[in-house]
Protein backbone atom coordinates (compact mmCIF):
# COMPACT_ATOMS: atom_id res chain seq x y z
CA UNK A 1 0.00 0.00 0.00
CA UNK A 2 2.80 2.46 0.97
CA UNK A 3 4.61 2.08 -2.14
CA UNK A 4 1.21 2.84 -4.34
CA UNK A 5 0.64 5.98 -2.20
CA UNK A 6 3.96 7.29 -4.33
CA UNK A 7 2.58 6.77 -7.54
CA UNK A 8 3.35 9.79 -9.66
CA UNK A 9 0.72 11.21 -11.64
CA UNK A 10 2.39 9.61 -14.61
CA UNK A 11 2.03 6.39 -13.34
CA UNK A 12 -1.52 6.42 -12.17
CA UNK A 13 -2.62 7.57 -15.83
CA UNK A 14 -0.83 4.81 -17.06
CA UNK A 15 -2.58 2.50 -14.37
CA UNK A 16 -5.48 4.06 -15.74
CA UNK A 17 -5.34 3.50 -19.11
CA UNK A 18 -4.24 -0.23 -18.60
CA UNK A 19 -7.49 -0.63 -16.40
CA UNK A 20 -9.47 1.25 -19.36
CA UNK A 21 -7.47 -0.81 -22.10
CA UNK A 22 -8.87 -4.71 -19.97
CA UNK A 23 -12.31 -3.42 -19.64
CA UNK A 24 -12.37 -2.97 -23.51
CA UNK A 25 -11.02 -6.39 -24.06
CA UNK A 26 -13.52 -7.93 -21.99
CA UNK A 27 -16.22 -6.41 -23.53
CA UNK A 28 -14.69 -8.48 -26.31
CA UNK A 29 -15.90 -11.71 -24.65
CA UNK A 30 -19.57 -12.62 -25.40
CA UNK A 31 -21.52 -10.96 -23.75
CA UNK A 32 -24.73 -13.18 -22.26
CA UNK A 33 -27.72 -11.68 -24.35
CA UNK A 34 -25.90 -12.29 -27.51
CA UNK A 35 -25.30 -15.72 -27.44
CA UNK A 36 -26.66 -19.11 -28.49
CA UNK A 37 -28.97 -21.28 -26.41
CA UNK A 38 -27.00 -23.88 -24.15
CA UNK A 39 -25.14 -26.57 -25.57
CA UNK A 40 -23.21 -29.94 -24.77
CA UNK A 41 -19.96 -30.32 -26.31
CA UNK A 42 -16.90 -32.77 -25.66
CA UNK A 43 -13.41 -30.56 -24.29
CA UNK A 44 -11.15 -31.54 -26.66
CA UNK A 45 -8.38 -29.05 -25.84
CA UNK A 46 -7.51 -26.61 -23.43
CA UNK A 47 -5.32 -23.37 -23.80
CA UNK A 48 -4.89 -21.46 -21.01
CA UNK A 49 -7.95 -19.44 -20.87
CA UNK A 50 -9.58 -20.67 -24.48
CA UNK A 51 -10.18 -23.94 -25.50
CA UNK A 52 -11.47 -26.42 -28.25
CA UNK A 53 -15.00 -28.01 -27.88
CA UNK A 54 -16.46 -30.76 -30.05
CA UNK A 55 -20.31 -30.80 -30.55
CA UNK A 56 -20.92 -34.17 -31.05
CA UNK A 57 -24.24 -33.96 -32.64
CA UNK A 58 -23.10 -30.66 -35.01
CA UNK A 59 -19.30 -32.93 -35.78
CA UNK A 60 -17.91 -29.74 -35.66
CA UNK A 61 -15.22 -28.04 -33.03
CA UNK A 62 -15.69 -24.21 -31.42
CA UNK A 63 -13.19 -22.36 -29.75
CA UNK A 64 -14.37 -21.22 -26.90
CA UNK A 65 -13.55 -18.41 -23.91
CA UNK A 66 -13.48 -20.50 -20.68
CA UNK A 67 -16.06 -18.01 -17.88
CA UNK A 68 -14.71 -17.09 -14.47
CA UNK A 69 -14.37 -19.30 -11.98
CA UNK A 70 -15.52 -22.28 -14.11
CA UNK A 71 -12.62 -24.34 -12.38
CA UNK A 72 -9.81 -26.17 -14.89
CA UNK A 73 -11.50 -27.90 -17.38
CA UNK A 74 -9.54 -30.31 -19.02
CA UNK A 75 -9.54 -32.92 -22.46
CA UNK A 76 -12.66 -35.01 -21.83
CA UNK A 77 -14.60 -32.76 -20.07
CA UNK A 78 -18.57 -32.60 -21.00
CA UNK A 79 -18.95 -29.07 -20.95
CA UNK A 80 -21.70 -26.38 -21.04
CA UNK A 81 -21.22 -24.00 -23.54
CA UNK A 82 -22.99 -20.78 -25.57
CA UNK A 83 -22.49 -19.80 -28.87
CA UNK A 84 -22.25 -15.89 -30.08
CA UNK A 85 -23.07 -15.08 -33.42
CA UNK A 86 -20.00 -15.14 -34.68
CA UNK A 87 -19.42 -18.95 -33.39
CA UNK A 88 -17.18 -17.73 -30.87
CA UNK A 89 -18.37 -19.46 -27.64
CA UNK A 90 -18.61 -19.64 -24.16
CA UNK A 91 -17.87 -22.44 -21.90
CA UNK A 92 -19.90 -21.74 -18.68
CA UNK A 93 -19.78 -25.39 -16.63
CA UNK A 94 -18.05 -28.28 -16.60
CA UNK A 95 -20.36 -31.25 -15.74
CA UNK A 96 -19.73 -33.50 -13.11
CA UNK A 97 -16.86 -36.12 -13.93
CA UNK A 98 -17.07 -40.03 -13.99
CA UNK A 99 -12.91 -40.00 -13.44
CA UNK A 100 -10.31 -37.80 -13.57
CA UNK A 101 -6.39 -38.50 -14.13
CA UNK A 102 -4.36 -35.89 -11.65
CA UNK A 103 -0.80 -35.31 -11.72
CA UNK A 104 1.21 -32.96 -8.51
CA UNK A 105 1.90 -29.41 -9.49
CA UNK A 106 4.56 -27.60 -7.77
CA UNK A 107 1.61 -24.78 -6.18
CA UNK A 108 -1.45 -26.08 -6.41
CA UNK A 109 -1.26 -29.06 -5.04
CA UNK A 110 -3.17 -32.01 -7.73
CA UNK A 111 -4.07 -30.83 -11.11
CA UNK A 112 -6.57 -32.46 -13.34
CA UNK A 113 -5.09 -33.58 -16.52
CA UNK A 114 -7.67 -35.60 -18.28
CA UNK A 115 -11.52 -36.60 -17.36
CA UNK A 116 -13.86 -39.12 -17.81
CA UNK A 117 -11.19 -41.45 -19.19
CA UNK A 118 -12.31 -45.30 -18.72
CA UNK A 119 -9.20 -46.73 -20.28
CA UNK A 120 -5.85 -46.05 -20.46
CA UNK A 121 -3.53 -47.77 -22.92
CA UNK A 122 0.15 -47.83 -22.03
CA UNK A 123 2.35 -48.47 -25.01
CA UNK A 124 5.45 -49.88 -24.52
CA UNK A 125 8.09 -51.36 -27.74
CA UNK A 126 11.09 -53.19 -27.67
CA UNK A 127 12.02 -49.84 -29.76
CA UNK A 128 13.35 -46.66 -29.05
CA UNK A 129 14.08 -49.83 -25.87
CA UNK A 130 11.68 -51.35 -23.44
CA UNK A 131 12.01 -50.51 -20.44
CA UNK A 132 9.79 -52.60 -17.70
CA UNK A 133 10.58 -49.90 -14.61
CA UNK A 134 8.68 -46.78 -17.39
CA UNK A 135 5.95 -49.51 -17.88
CA UNK A 136 5.81 -49.87 -14.51
CA UNK A 137 6.37 -45.91 -13.57
CA UNK A 138 3.24 -45.24 -15.91
CA UNK A 139 1.37 -48.25 -13.75
CA UNK A 140 2.02 -46.53 -10.74
CA UNK A 141 1.25 -43.41 -11.98
CA UNK A 142 -2.59 -44.57 -13.51
CA UNK A 143 -3.09 -46.95 -10.46
CA UNK A 144 -4.70 -44.46 -8.00
CA UNK A 145 -7.08 -42.91 -10.77
CA UNK A 146 -9.18 -45.86 -10.67
CA UNK A 147 -8.96 -46.33 -14.13
CA UNK A 148 -8.65 -49.36 -16.45
CA UNK A 149 -5.19 -50.23 -17.69
CA UNK A 150 -4.27 -51.80 -21.04
CA UNK A 151 -0.83 -52.61 -21.69
CA UNK A 152 -0.01 -52.35 -25.44
CA UNK A 153 3.40 -53.98 -26.53
CA UNK A 154 3.98 -52.52 -29.88
CA UNK A 155 6.55 -53.41 -32.62
CA UNK A 156 6.12 -57.10 -32.04
CA UNK A 157 7.58 -57.69 -35.70
CA UNK A 158 11.23 -56.16 -34.84
CA UNK A 159 12.16 -58.46 -32.04
CA UNK A 160 13.64 -61.71 -32.79
CA UNK A 161 12.02 -65.02 -31.60
CA UNK A 162 14.92 -65.04 -28.40
CA UNK A 163 13.80 -61.58 -27.44
CA UNK A 164 10.00 -62.62 -27.88
CA UNK A 165 10.36 -65.39 -25.82
CA UNK A 166 12.08 -63.08 -22.98
CA UNK A 167 9.08 -60.28 -23.26
CA UNK A 168 6.75 -62.41 -23.09
CA UNK A 169 8.37 -64.01 -20.18
CA UNK A 170 8.38 -60.41 -19.08
CA UNK A 171 4.48 -59.64 -20.09
CA UNK A 172 3.13 -62.84 -17.67
CA UNK A 173 3.90 -61.14 -14.77
CA UNK A 174 1.75 -58.44 -15.88
CA UNK A 175 -0.71 -61.10 -16.98
CA UNK A 176 -0.83 -63.01 -13.78
CA UNK A 177 -1.24 -59.24 -11.91
CA UNK A 178 -4.60 -59.25 -13.79
CA UNK A 179 -3.36 -56.91 -16.48
CA UNK A 180 -4.28 -57.45 -20.04
CA UNK A 181 -1.59 -57.30 -22.08
CA UNK A 182 -1.90 -56.79 -25.72
CA UNK A 183 0.68 -57.63 -28.48
CA UNK A 184 0.68 -55.46 -31.59
CA UNK A 185 2.44 -54.55 -34.74
CA UNK A 186 1.39 -51.64 -36.76
CA UNK A 187 3.34 -53.11 -39.80
CA UNK A 188 1.57 -56.83 -39.67
CA UNK A 189 -1.66 -55.80 -38.16
CA UNK A 190 -1.12 -58.23 -35.27
CA UNK A 191 -3.33 -57.52 -32.54
CA UNK A 192 -4.81 -54.43 -34.14
CA UNK A 193 -8.45 -55.87 -34.11
CA UNK A 194 -8.14 -56.80 -30.09
CA UNK A 195 -6.76 -53.33 -29.99
CA UNK A 196 -10.13 -52.15 -31.41
CA UNK A 197 -12.26 -54.37 -28.89
CA UNK A 198 -10.85 -52.96 -26.13
CA UNK A 199 -11.16 -49.90 -26.91
CA UNK A 200 -14.72 -49.89 -28.38
CA UNK A 201 -17.34 -48.74 -25.60
CA UNK A 202 -14.58 -46.91 -24.00
CA UNK A 203 -13.13 -43.20 -23.59
CA UNK A 204 -9.50 -43.98 -23.62
CA UNK A 205 -6.26 -42.48 -24.03
CA UNK A 206 -2.72 -44.04 -24.98
CA UNK A 207 0.23 -43.10 -22.75
CA UNK A 208 3.69 -43.99 -23.64
CA UNK A 209 7.16 -42.75 -24.61
CA UNK A 210 8.05 -40.83 -27.71
CA UNK A 211 8.35 -43.03 -30.50
CA UNK A 212 6.77 -46.40 -28.93
CA UNK A 213 4.12 -46.18 -31.62
CA UNK A 214 1.35 -44.04 -30.37
CA UNK A 215 0.28 -42.09 -33.26
CA UNK A 216 1.06 -45.40 -35.65
CA UNK A 217 -1.76 -47.09 -33.93
CA UNK A 218 -4.16 -44.44 -34.04
CA UNK A 219 -3.86 -44.46 -37.76
CA UNK A 220 -4.07 -48.30 -37.90
CA UNK A 221 -7.49 -47.74 -35.66
CA UNK A 222 -8.96 -44.66 -37.61
CA UNK A 223 -7.94 -45.40 -41.04
CA UNK A 224 -10.68 -43.68 -42.44
CA UNK A 225 -8.76 -40.47 -40.52
CA UNK A 226 -12.01 -39.68 -38.93
CA UNK A 227 -9.45 -37.62 -37.10
CA UNK A 228 -10.59 -34.18 -35.63
CA UNK A 229 -7.07 -32.33 -35.29
CA UNK A 230 -7.13 -29.06 -33.56
CA UNK A 231 -3.98 -26.98 -33.90
CA UNK A 232 -3.17 -23.66 -32.33
CA UNK A 233 0.16 -22.35 -33.46
CA UNK A 234 0.21 -19.47 -31.10
CA UNK A 235 -0.33 -18.39 -27.95
CA UNK A 236 -0.55 -14.13 -28.17
CA UNK A 237 -1.09 -13.63 -24.73
CA UNK A 238 1.70 -14.81 -23.40
CA UNK A 239 3.94 -13.08 -26.57
CA UNK A 240 4.98 -16.97 -26.81
CA UNK A 241 4.64 -19.28 -30.23
CA UNK A 242 3.84 -22.88 -28.99
CA UNK A 243 2.08 -25.71 -31.51
CA UNK A 244 0.14 -28.13 -29.52
CA UNK A 245 -1.85 -30.30 -30.92
CA UNK A 246 -4.99 -32.41 -29.71
CA UNK A 247 -6.89 -35.10 -31.17
CA UNK A 248 -10.37 -36.64 -30.65
CA UNK A 249 -10.81 -39.92 -32.14
CA UNK A 250 -14.40 -41.32 -32.54
CA UNK A 251 -15.24 -44.42 -33.57
CA UNK A 252 -17.61 -44.74 -36.36
CA UNK A 253 -19.78 -47.91 -34.89
CA UNK A 254 -21.42 -46.89 -31.59
CA UNK A 255 -21.95 -50.14 -29.90
CA UNK A 256 -25.19 -48.32 -28.09
CA UNK A 257 -27.31 -47.13 -30.16
CA UNK A 258 -29.95 -46.05 -27.24
CA UNK A 259 -26.85 -44.12 -25.84
CA UNK A 260 -26.26 -41.73 -28.57
CA UNK A 261 -29.80 -40.37 -28.72
CA UNK A 262 -29.69 -39.27 -25.03
CA UNK A 263 -26.41 -37.85 -25.23
CA UNK A 264 -23.96 -36.82 -27.78
CA UNK A 265 -21.34 -38.79 -25.74
CA UNK A 266 -19.84 -42.04 -26.91
CA UNK A 267 -16.31 -43.35 -27.20
CA UNK A 268 -13.75 -42.21 -28.31
CA UNK A 269 -9.70 -41.67 -27.85
CA UNK A 270 -8.14 -38.50 -26.95
CA UNK A 271 -4.13 -38.12 -28.43
CA UNK A 272 -2.54 -34.62 -26.74
CA UNK A 273 1.11 -34.10 -26.33
CA UNK A 274 0.49 -33.37 -22.58
CA UNK A 275 -1.21 -36.50 -21.40
CA UNK A 276 1.03 -38.69 -23.69
CA UNK A 277 4.03 -37.83 -21.20
CA UNK A 278 1.45 -38.48 -18.29
CA UNK A 279 3.51 -40.52 -15.57
CA UNK A 280 7.01 -39.07 -15.78
CA UNK A 281 6.88 -36.15 -12.65
CA UNK A 282 7.80 -37.00 -9.69
CA UNK A 283 5.97 -39.06 -6.65
CA UNK A 284 6.59 -39.72 -3.48
CA UNK A 285 7.31 -43.32 -2.13
CA UNK A 286 4.09 -44.42 -0.70
CA UNK A 287 2.14 -43.30 -3.70
CA UNK A 288 4.91 -45.32 -5.46
CA UNK A 289 4.38 -48.37 -3.18
CA UNK A 290 0.48 -48.33 -3.60
CA UNK A 291 0.72 -48.23 -7.24
CA UNK A 292 2.24 -52.14 -7.34
CA UNK A 293 -0.80 -53.85 -6.80
CA UNK A 294 0.73 -57.00 -5.74
CA UNK A 295 2.41 -55.08 -2.66
CA UNK A 296 -0.93 -54.13 -1.33
CA UNK A 297 -1.66 -57.23 1.18
CA UNK A 298 1.75 -56.88 2.81
CA UNK A 299 2.18 -53.05 3.17
CA UNK A 300 1.50 -52.01 6.68
CA UNK A 301 2.94 -55.37 8.26
CA UNK A 302 6.65 -54.38 7.65
CA UNK A 303 8.83 -53.98 11.06
CA UNK A 304 9.09 -50.17 10.52
CA UNK A 305 6.30 -47.84 10.03
CA UNK A 306 8.16 -45.91 7.84
CA UNK A 307 9.83 -48.95 6.04
CA UNK A 308 10.64 -48.13 2.16
CA UNK A 309 10.65 -52.05 1.15
CA UNK A 310 14.59 -51.65 0.22
CA UNK A 311 17.00 -52.93 2.84
CA UNK A 312 15.20 -52.44 5.80
CA UNK A 313 15.44 -55.58 8.86
CA UNK A 314 12.09 -57.23 9.03
CA UNK A 315 10.21 -55.62 5.92
CA UNK A 316 7.53 -58.19 4.93
CA UNK A 317 7.85 -56.86 0.95
CA UNK A 318 11.66 -57.90 0.82
CA UNK A 319 10.45 -61.41 2.47
CA UNK A 320 7.19 -61.69 -0.44
CA UNK A 321 9.87 -61.23 -2.84
CA UNK A 322 12.11 -64.15 -1.21
CA UNK A 323 9.39 -65.88 -1.21
CA UNK A 324 8.88 -65.62 -4.51
CA UNK A 325 5.01 -64.02 -4.23
CA UNK A 326 6.22 -61.02 -5.29
CA UNK A 327 8.24 -60.59 -8.77
CA UNK A 328 11.89 -59.36 -8.21
CA UNK A 329 11.84 -57.43 -11.54
CA UNK A 330 8.61 -55.48 -9.96
CA UNK A 331 10.41 -55.23 -6.65
CA UNK A 332 13.58 -53.67 -8.79
CA UNK A 333 12.10 -51.87 -10.56
CA UNK A 334 10.06 -50.11 -7.39
CA UNK A 335 13.45 -49.78 -6.14
CA UNK A 336 14.23 -48.06 -8.98
CA UNK A 337 11.63 -45.70 -9.37
CA UNK A 338 11.67 -44.61 -5.76
CA UNK A 339 15.37 -43.85 -5.86
CA UNK A 340 14.96 -41.32 -9.66
P1 LIG B 1 4.74 -42.11 -31.19
O1 LIG B 1 5.80 -41.09 -30.91
O2 LIG B 1 4.52 -42.97 -29.98
O3 LIG B 1 3.47 -41.55 -31.72
O4 LIG B 1 5.35 -43.10 -32.31
P2 LIG B 1 5.06 -43.12 -33.89
O5 LIG B 1 3.72 -43.66 -34.18
O6 LIG B 1 5.41 -41.81 -34.45
O7 LIG B 1 6.12 -44.23 -34.35
C1 LIG B 1 7.53 -44.07 -34.23
C2 LIG B 1 8.24 -44.90 -35.27
O8 LIG B 1 7.99 -46.29 -35.07
C3 LIG B 1 7.76 -44.61 -36.69
O9 LIG B 1 8.89 -44.58 -37.53
C4 LIG B 1 6.85 -45.79 -37.03
O10 LIG B 1 6.84 -46.07 -38.41
C5 LIG B 1 7.50 -46.91 -36.26
N1 LIG B 1 6.53 -47.95 -35.90
C6 LIG B 1 5.33 -47.78 -35.30
N2 LIG B 1 4.71 -48.97 -35.08
C7 LIG B 1 5.55 -49.92 -35.57
C8 LIG B 1 5.48 -51.35 -35.66
O11 LIG B 1 4.53 -52.01 -35.22
N3 LIG B 1 6.56 -51.99 -36.21
C9 LIG B 1 7.65 -51.30 -36.67
N4 LIG B 1 8.64 -52.00 -37.21
N5 LIG B 1 7.74 -49.97 -36.61
C10 LIG B 1 6.71 -49.28 -36.08
ZN1 LIG C 1 8.96 -52.94 4.05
Amino acid sequence: MAKRDKLTQKQKRQVAVKHRQRLKKEKQIPQLSDLSESKTGLLVSRYGEQADVFDLFEQKSYRCYLRQNLGSPVPGDKVRFRLASNEQGIVEAIEERDSVLQRPSQHQGLKPVVANISRIFVVSAPLPDFSAALLDRYLVAVADADIEVVIVFNKWDLSSEIEQQKIEEQLEIYKSLGYLVILVSTKTDLGIEQLKQAALNHKSILVGQSGVGKSSIINRLFPQQTMLVNEVSENSRLGQHTTTASKLFLFEEKTDKTQEIESPYHEFIIDSPGIREFGLWHMDQKTIADGFVEFESFLGTCKFRDCRHENEPGCEIIRAVEAQKISRQRWRNYCKIIST
